[in-house]
């Protein structure tokens, strides 16, 4: 691949580009469909004013980016952050593009995000903000058009004001107009594990292509929250040994193996992992190049860059979070060999879950937690054993036979829809 700056390495969209590029390049991708593919369809930016609870008016900017529909109706996430950008929404809704054409499922990719630091407000203007966000949105979302769901700083409860608003436009309760809501408003058992058990489906699936056993296997994971502890929570259980947890403000470390349980427990009553007991403290960029058999980078984007890939110990890579490597770090890693399960298969999980909770709403049928997590497992081991089939076929690593199999897949349907004529 080229060699890029650092500002341009940490450009989520740039990023993704370099891999699209390859990929499509790999696969002779006919120029049509390079240009339809590498631009999102639908690009919208909302100002948001909201009535703060000292009586000023604040205006918000808020993104959504349909980057295609060709599959099925655009579906992804929507984040609160202070730096949430244009750019990193394009390329989260093109991840989304790709992984759900990896999983095989029948939607397109989109990606929302407000740039606000929801620390700093409070519940009642964060349901405020969520309400006008979702109503600038109505033309544009739907079951059938656009669904969306948590994502960094969102969360069920978020969800189910973003159904309401949408509910109340509609003059009619519409449930599926977006995924990871409560259970008991339409929302899907094991929804709330469904990423983190995802993590765990694919790097059991990792540990049997080495013939490695869970016992045996260390992990690091990077981010404690919704991906992360259910990720360490299932794993932990499974038998797998967590020896670190990074969170940004802090880390912790334990040779023999954090005991998950009682750490959920002191996170619950402290709101911080800072201080546990049960380990010792740890710099958390530090744990990200300690020795250990899988890194598990589940919080957000840029952590393994040209400035720390050479230096990772693990062996394996499983990318809770979206976009969590760099494109020159990908190369480094290569080199040495690591094996990375690609953020587009490690996190769908979640994706495929909000799937089987778009396919109850609109059932009105609602499925046991046992069948939900069967159907789960058997989507996500088809997913890594056509991925690393894809990247044996080709002679390309895992992500960029993830793209490839994703733009195989995108590509295919929209020749066959011919709506590029
Ligand atoms: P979250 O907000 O619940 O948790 C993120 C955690 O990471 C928080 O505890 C936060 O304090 C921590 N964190 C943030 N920056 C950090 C840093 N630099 N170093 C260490 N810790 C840091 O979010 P989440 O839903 O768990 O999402 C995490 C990642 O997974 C995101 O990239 C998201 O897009 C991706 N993802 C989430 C889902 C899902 O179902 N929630 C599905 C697919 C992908």
């Amino acid at each position: 691949m080229k060699t890029v700056s650092l500002e341009q390495e940490l450009n989520p969209w740039e990023a993704q580009a370099a891999r699209f590029d390859f990929a499509a390049q790999k696969l002779n991708l006919e120029e049509g469909l390079w240009k339809i593919l590498s631009t999102p369809s639908r690009e919208i930016i909302v100002h948001i004013p909201v009535g703060m609870d000292d009586g000023r008016i604040e205006v918000f900017t808020g993104f959504r980016v349909q980057h295609s529909i060709a599959r099925g109706p655009a579906k992804g996430g929507v984040r609160y952050s202070p730096d949430v950008t244009l750019d990193e929404i394009r390329a989260l809704a093109s991840w989304m593009t790709w992984k759900c054409a990896v999983v095989n499922i029948p939607f397109g990719g989109a990606k929302g995000g407000i740039i606000v630091d929801p620390k700093k407000l409070s519940n009642s203007e964060l349901e405020k903000l969520t309400r006008r966000y979702t109503a600038e949105l109505i033309e544009f979302i739907g079951p059938e058009k656009d669904v969306a769901a948590p994502d960094m700083n969102t969360n069920e409860q978020t969800m189910a004001w973003m159904m309401d608003t949408y509910s109340m436009h509609m003059r009619q309760t519409v449930t599926a107009v977006v995924t990871g809501k409560p259970i008991n408003i339409g929302g899907s058992r094991g929804r709330r594990e469904a990423t983190g058990r995802g993590v765990m489906i694919v790097c059991d699936e990792a540990l049997k292509k080495f013939g490695m056993d869970r016992e045996s296997t260390k992990i690091i994971i990077q981010g404690f929250g919704n991906v992360g502890s259910n990720a360490a929570k299932l794993m932990a259980d499974a038998g797998y040994k967590i020896i670190g947890i990074a969170e940004y403000n802090g880390g912790l470390y334990r040779a023999n193996g954090i005991n998950i349980d009682d750490l959920l427990e002191y996170r619950d009553r402290n709101k911080t992992i800072v201080g546990f007991p049960g380990a010792d403290p740890a710099d958390p960029k530090e744990l990200l190049v300690t020795e250990c058999d899988i890194l598990i980078p589940a919080a957000t984007e840029n952590v393994i860059t040209s400035q720390n890939a050479a230096q990772i110990k693990a062996k394996i890579i499983c990318e809770g979070a979206n976009g969590p490597t760099t494109a020159t770090a990908d190369d480094i890693l290569a080199d040495k060999r690591v094996f990375v399960i690609p953020d587009i298969l490690a996190n769908a999980g979640g994706v495929t879950a909000s799937y089987f909770e778009w396919v109850q709403d609109r059932q009105g049928y609602f499925w046991t937690e046992k069948v939900v997590n069967e159907q789960l497992d058997f989507i996500l081991r088809e997913s890594f054993a056509d991925v690393v089939r894809f990247a044996e076929t080709h002679s390309v690593n895992n992500r960029i036979a993830a793209y490839m199999l994703a733009i195989n897949r995108v590509a295919h349907t929209i020749r066959v829809r011919g709506i590029y004529a």
